[in-house]
C-alpha cells in the first residue's frame, strides 16, 4: 500500500490527509506542536474552548462543509455580517441583517464611484463563477497582468481604500493596502460577498472529532514530531523526511510527501537541499497578529453592533462579540503597521488587552464593566499577504519544487487564506500528485 507523509497539522495538513484517505493512502501526519488545528487552534476559558484563528464558515465553504459533515458535525450558529467604523467622527454602521437597500446605498458611498466603477465588475465575475474567486485563478491572474506593478495603494482611491480596502486586507491579510495587490483582492472580494456561520463547538469540536475518527482510519497523527528537512530517498521515487521528537531526531521514508506548511515554514525546510526553491517561498509575506478574548460581567455590544473596525492610526484593527448570542466575549484583534509597531512576541498579554480596551471604550460598554478572565495569543506568521503577481511565483516555485518526485506543497499561499481556499488548494495538491494513480 502506498505510503504518504503531510508536514503540519493545521486545517490545510487535515484537509490533505482527509483527500488522501479518500484515496485509501495510510498517512502520517507530522505536527511539530503538541495539540493539532495551527491557526484554527483554540484556548481554554472559564471552562469554554474558544477559538484564536479562524472560526467563521461561509455558507460558500462547500468543501469544508462535506468534510465537517464527514466528521459527524451538523450544528452550525448564525454569525451574519455586522461591523461599523468610526467616519469623520460618527458610527457607521454596515450590516446584512438591516434593510437591504439601506446597506446597499452605504456600501456604494463607502466604496465612492472609483471603488464601485473598479470592484464592480470584479464582484460580478466572482458571482458568475465563484471558481475565480481565490489567488491564482485566469480572472485575477488576468488583473494582475494589468495592475500588479502597483499595490491596491496605487490601484484604488479615497474613500474606497480606506473604508472598504483597509478593513479588508489589515483583517485578512494583516496588511495595508499598499502591502497587498490587486491580482490576489479576489480571495478577499469572495469573502466580504458570502455571510457567515460558526460552528456550534466551535473548530475545538471539529479538531476532536477529526482525531477520534483518525483513530479508526490508517491515519497515524504524530503530535510533537517537528519535521527539519525533506529530500529525495536513495531508493528512486522515494521521499525521506527527518524529525525531532522531544530532541530525539528520526527518519522515514515515504511515497508521497505533501507539506501542509505556511510558505516560510517551509522554506525553512528546504535551505539545505532546494536553497533556490526555499528563497522563492521565503518572498511570499506574513505579517503577525495578536489576538485576545476578554469574557466581562455584562454585555460589552448590542445585538445590532457587534463589531467595530479602526483606522491606520491604532494598533487595534478590529473588536467583535465572539458570537451573536455572545455579547459579553469580545475579540479584539491587533494586525496591521502600527501594531506590528507596539506588539510583538515579547508584549506582556495584559498590557495588550489594556491597550485594546482603550481605545474600544468610547464607543462599547468597557470602562465600567468587569473583566472576568481573558486568553491571548500570538502569531508571529499569522496572515498571509501574498506576493505581487503572486501566480508566477507560485508557477516558479512548483518548477523548482518538482525535482523532488513525489513532494507536493499546499496551504494558505496556494488558493488563499481561507479555511475553504485551504481545502480546495490541498484537494488540488493530491489530485496533483497522484492523478489517476488511485
Ligand atoms: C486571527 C485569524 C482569524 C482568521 N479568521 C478566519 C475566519 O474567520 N474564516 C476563515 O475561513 N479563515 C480565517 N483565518 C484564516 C485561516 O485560519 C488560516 O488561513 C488557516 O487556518 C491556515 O491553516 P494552515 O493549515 O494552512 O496553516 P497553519 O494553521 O499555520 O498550520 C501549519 C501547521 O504546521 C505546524 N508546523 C510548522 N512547522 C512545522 C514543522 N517543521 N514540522 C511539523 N509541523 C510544523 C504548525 O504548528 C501548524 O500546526 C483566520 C486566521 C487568523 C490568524
Amino acid at each position: 500500500m502506498m505510503r504518504a507523509a503531510v508536514i503540519g497539522c493545521g486545517i490545510s495538513g487535515i484537509a490533505s490527509a482527509f483527500y488522501l484517505r479518500q484515496r485509501n493512502i495510510e498517512v502520517d501526519l507530522y505536527e511539530s506542536e503538541d495539540r493539532i488545528g495551527g491557526r484554527i487552534g483554540s484556548e481554554l476559558l472559564l471552562g469554554r474552548w474558544l477559538d484564536f484563528g479562524g472560526k467563521n464558515v461561509g455558507k460558500n465553504y462547500s468543501l469544508f462543509r462535506d468534510f465537517v459533515r464527514e466528521c459527524g458535525i451538523h450544528d452550525y450558529e448564525y454569525f451574519g455580517f455586522n461591523t461599523s467604523q468610526i467616519i469623520d467622527g460618527r458610527v457607521v454602521k454596515i450590516n446584512k441583517e438591516g434593510a437591504k437597500l439601506f446597506n446597499t446605498l452605504r456600501f456604494i458611498s463607502l466604496c465612492g464611484f472609483d471603488g464601485i466603477r473598479k470592484l464592480y465588475p470584479h464582484v460580478e465575475a466572482i458571482l458568475k463563477d465563484r471558481s475565480q474567486g481565490v489567488l491564482n485563478s485566469e480572472y485575477f491572474n488576468m488583473l494582475a497582468e494589468k495592475y500588479d506593478h502597483v499595490s491596491l495603494a496605487g490601484y484604488l482611491k479615497e474613500p474606497c481604500l480606506s473604508h472598504v480596502v483597509r478593513p479588508v486586507t489589515v483583517r485578512m491579510n494583516g496588511a495595508e493596502p499598499d502591502e497587498c495587490y490587486p491580482g490576489n483582492f479576489g480571495s478577499n472580494l469572495a469573502l466580504i460577498i458570502d455571510s457567515y456561520e460558526q460552528l456550534k463547538k466551535g473548530m475545538h469540536g471539529m479538531l476532536d472529532a477529526f482525531q477520534t475518527s483518525a483513530e479508526h482510519r490508517l491515519l497515524k497523527i504524530l503530535t510533537g514530531h517537528r519535521v527539519t528537512s525533506v529530500s529525495s530517498g536513495t531508493v528512486k521515487g522515494s521521499i525521506r523526511i527527518a524529525s525531532l521528537n522531544k530532541g530525539v531526531p528520526s527518519t522515514a521514508v515515504y511515497d508521497k510527501v505533501i507539506s501542509a506548511l505556511p510558505a516560510i515554514r517551509l522554506s525553512l525546510l528546504l535551505e539545505e537541499h532546494l536553497p533556490e526553491a526555499s528563497g522563492l517561498l521565503r518572498q511570499v509575506r506574513y505579517y503577525p497578529v495578536a489576538v485576545a478574548i476578554v469574557k466581562y460581567r455584562h454585555d460589552v455590544f448590542q445585538k445590532t453592533q457587534r463589531a467595530m473596525v479602526f483606522d491606520h492610526t491604532f494598533p487595534l484593527s478590529n473588536i467583535g462579540a465572539y458570537g451573536i448570542n455572545d455579547l459579553d466575549l469580545v475579540r479584539y484583534t491587533f494586525s496591521g503597521r502600527v501594531s506590528r509597531t507596539v506588539i510583538s512576541d515579547s508584549s506582556v498579554p495584559e498590557d495588550v488587552v489594556a491597550l485594546g480596551e482603550n481605545i474600544a471604550s468610547p464607543y462599547f460598554a468597557i470602562r465600567d464593566n468587569t473583566r472576568l478572565s481573558f486568553a491571548y495569543r500570538y502569531i508571529s506568521e499569522g496572515l498571509c499577504a501574498y506576493s505581487p503577481f503572486h501566480y508566477r511565483l507560485l508557477r516558479d516555485i512548483d518548477k523548482k519544487l518538482s525535482s523532488i518526485t513525489g513532494f507536493g506543497a499546499t496551504g494558505d499561499y496556494r488558493r488563499g487564506a481561507s479555511i475553504e481556499a485551504c481545502f480546495r488548494a490541498a484537494g488540488e495538491c493530491v489530485d496533483k500528485l497522484l492523478g489517476s494513480e488511485h
